[in-house]
């Protein structure tokens, strides 16, 4: 991950840790803050009315690899009373941050330690495509939000099932993939969509330097891009998902040749597309694989 912090922060940092105080909010709410916008939403769905809360990486034309933290940011983090984060090393800014926020009191959540997954050093850090990770983390949000505020644990359980229900329609439809297309080839840009891929039966048959290459910023061998496209026109993959995000010539070039290959195309973002929500988002995504396999 190529997130930077910027000089003027380490000056907050100090500035910050110097005055240890918990956050105080007088307005009733609990205050979140996550890292990206798609935890945000997930926070905010089950939080309802009752939290307030700042999405740092929203921006969906922007590579969230190449984000850049800024003093508004340190700012959020020192008075958050609930941090959400992916971990796994996708956000370790705000851990970053966080050390020098001189907040005692916040309760962080981090998605790759909830997993419960092992994290190997090519550990796909994309958790909210595992629905199942997704649904740990609601569990602690719910949780969370509960033990922040009694009074309300009811409206806070009830939003989780809620989401819950949603979730179990979503490792349905994946189930339903699975069923049809079990076996089936798909290739990638990143590792971005693989554990939906995956929970839907099919195999990346991506070359892995070609992944990590994209995912690093880096140029891409001629004989592993030869291999990428000749999963095309050998027919090898029905399915190929790219990080409509983070695009330059290479993954155009791979993306020319699905497409003269009557490949089916699915573009997958890391963060949320404008106007969507969580849910709507991952059920569009399982629709676009459906579709892409008949
Ligand atoms: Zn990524």
């Amino acid at each position: 991950m190529r997130v930077k912090i910027l000089p003027v922060m380490l000056a907050c940092t100090l500035l910050l840790a110097g005055c240890s105080a918990s956050p105080s909010h007088n307005d009733g709410l609990i205050h979140v803050v996550a890292s990206t916008d798609v935890y945000g939403d997930i926070a905010r769905q089950v939080g309802g009315s009752a939290v307030s809360v700042v999405s740092i990486i929203d921006d969906p034309s922007q590579d969230p690899h190449s984000f850049e933290a800024d003093a508004q940011v340190q700012l959020s983090l020192s008075k958050a009373d609930i941090v959400l984060e992916n971990g796994g090393g996708y956000d370790s800014f705000v851990d970053t941050l966080l050390a020098g926020a001189g907040n005692k009191d916040v309760v962080t959540l981090n998605a790759t330690t909830i997993s419960g997954y092992a994290t190997p050093d090519d550990f796909n850090e994309h958790l909210w495509y595992d629905f199942a990770t997704v649904q740990k983390v609601v569990t602690r949000l719910v949780t969370a939000f509960s033990e922040s505020q009694p009074s309300k644990a009811a409206e806070f359980t009830s939003n989780g099932a809620k989401f819950s229900e949603s979730l179990a329609g979503l490792q349905a439809t994946e189930a339903e993939i699975a069923e049809t297309s079990r076996g089936a080839g798909v290739a990638i840009t990143e590792p971005v969509p693989l554990y939906l891929l995956a929970a839907s039966g099919l195999i990346d048959k991506t070359p892995p330097a070609f992944s990590e290459a994209i995912e690093q910023g880096t140029d891409v061998s001629p004989l592993v891009m030869r291999q990428t496209l000749a999963l095309f026109s050998s027919h090898l993959v029905k399915v190929f998902a790219y990080n409509s995000q983070t695009t330059g010539p290479q993954t155009d070039q791979v993306l020319a040749a699905a497409t003269a290959a009557g490949v089916g195309v699915v573009p997958m973002t890391e963060t949320l597309p404008a106007g969507r929500h969580y849910i709507s988002w991952m059920t569009a995504n399982l629709a676009a694989v459906k579709a892409a396999l008949a």
